[in-house]
């Protein structure tokens, strides 16, 4: 796949080194990309997300809220969970205009497939609040700006370990988006249970320890029944590496391997139904297996 990765320094500077999200989880990331992919995978710049777009998702008084916190009253949280610092506005306004320039790329044909290796992450983020490590819901961004361009259905994918209520959220009364998530339940954020599912949302809550077998198979079946009866126009693909069963903060037991699968069987739907793919990075908190994870997941994209 024509696939490329957008990238920048200012993700480093919001930073807290004693918060598990804090800026080794990307030079980890970045390593396998620097090192072992540099010449088959175009490393991009990421531009600011532009204003409509970003308010398209969020409200104005919340985005006024961030630039002015950074610019004022850094470093701070927003909540228990959330720090920032002065830097964190700029690093999360290019997070989300990572993803408005991938779906631009993707949708003009330019690529298959674009990885947005970005901090902060963004599926907890709600339209008027920041939440569990995210400022502002860097999927959600991409998948406002494909309908603009014209997508009729946009698909989204989320394996985080943690369900992406801020996405769900986002598009619960919208049917052009459909919301497909695993995550380990109960467990933070509290949502994600089948009883929110419709006719858009299909949230496949997994018990904890659950592994390999567990994942591969809803990711064979439900997965690609799902996106297939969809037919989008693209997959996003909210990549959080926090079920891998190195990670300290969640219990879900998925091997180096069953993230393959993962990502494979998500490359394998792109490539049947001829959609692009845009993966946005959210969680994972052991560094050793983020690299091993970024490692797999560039392996099978760039076949
Ligand atoms: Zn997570």
């Amino acid at each position: 796949m024509r696939t490329a990765v957008i990238y920048d320094g200012v993700y480093l500077k919001h930073d807290l080194p004693t918060h598990p999200e804090n800026a080794m989880r990307l030079k980890y990331f970045m390593e396998p990309v620097f090192e072992e992919f540099s010449g088959a995978l175009p490393i991009l710049k990421p531009r600011q997300v532009s204003y409509e777009l970003l308010t398209a998702v969020h409200s104005e008084n919340y985005v006024q809220d961030v630039i002015i916190s950074c610019r004022e009253r850094a470093p701070g949280f927003f909540d228990p969970d959330t720090y920032f610092n002065s830097f964190t506005c700029d690093a999360a306004l290019m997070a989300a205009g990572a993803n408005e320039v991938g779906v631009e790329l993707l949708l003009s044909g330019e690529f298959e497939a674009f990885f947005c290796a970005v901090r902060p992450p963004g599926h907890h983020a709600e339209r008027d609040r920041a939440m569990g490590f995210c400022i502002f819901n860097n999927v959600a961004v991409a998948a406002v700006k494909a309908l603009l361009m014209g997508a009729e259905r946009v698909f989204i994918v989320d394996f985080d370990a943690h369900h992406g209520n801020g996405t769900q959220h986002t598009f619960y009364e919208n049917e052009r988006v459909f919301c497909f998530s695993t995550h380990q339940y109960p467990f933070y954020p509290g949502t994600g249970s089948t009883a929110e599912n419709n006719s858009h949302v299909l949230n496949v809550p997994m018990k904890e320890g659950s592994g390999d077998r567990e994942f591969l198979g809803v990711y064979s079946t439900l997965y690609r029944k799902a996106v297939k009866e969809f037919s989008p126009d693209i997959i996003l693909v909210s990549a959080g590496y926090d079920l891998h069963a190195d990670d300290p903060l969640t219990g879900l037991e998925v091997s180096d391997e069953g993230v393959r699968g993962i990502v494979e069987e998500i490359v394998d739907s792109a490539l049947s139904l001829k959609v692009p793919l845009l993966f946005t990075l959210e969680g994972g908190y052991n560094l050793n297996a983020l690299k091993r994870c970024s490692r797999t997941t560039f392996d099978v994209l760039s076949f």
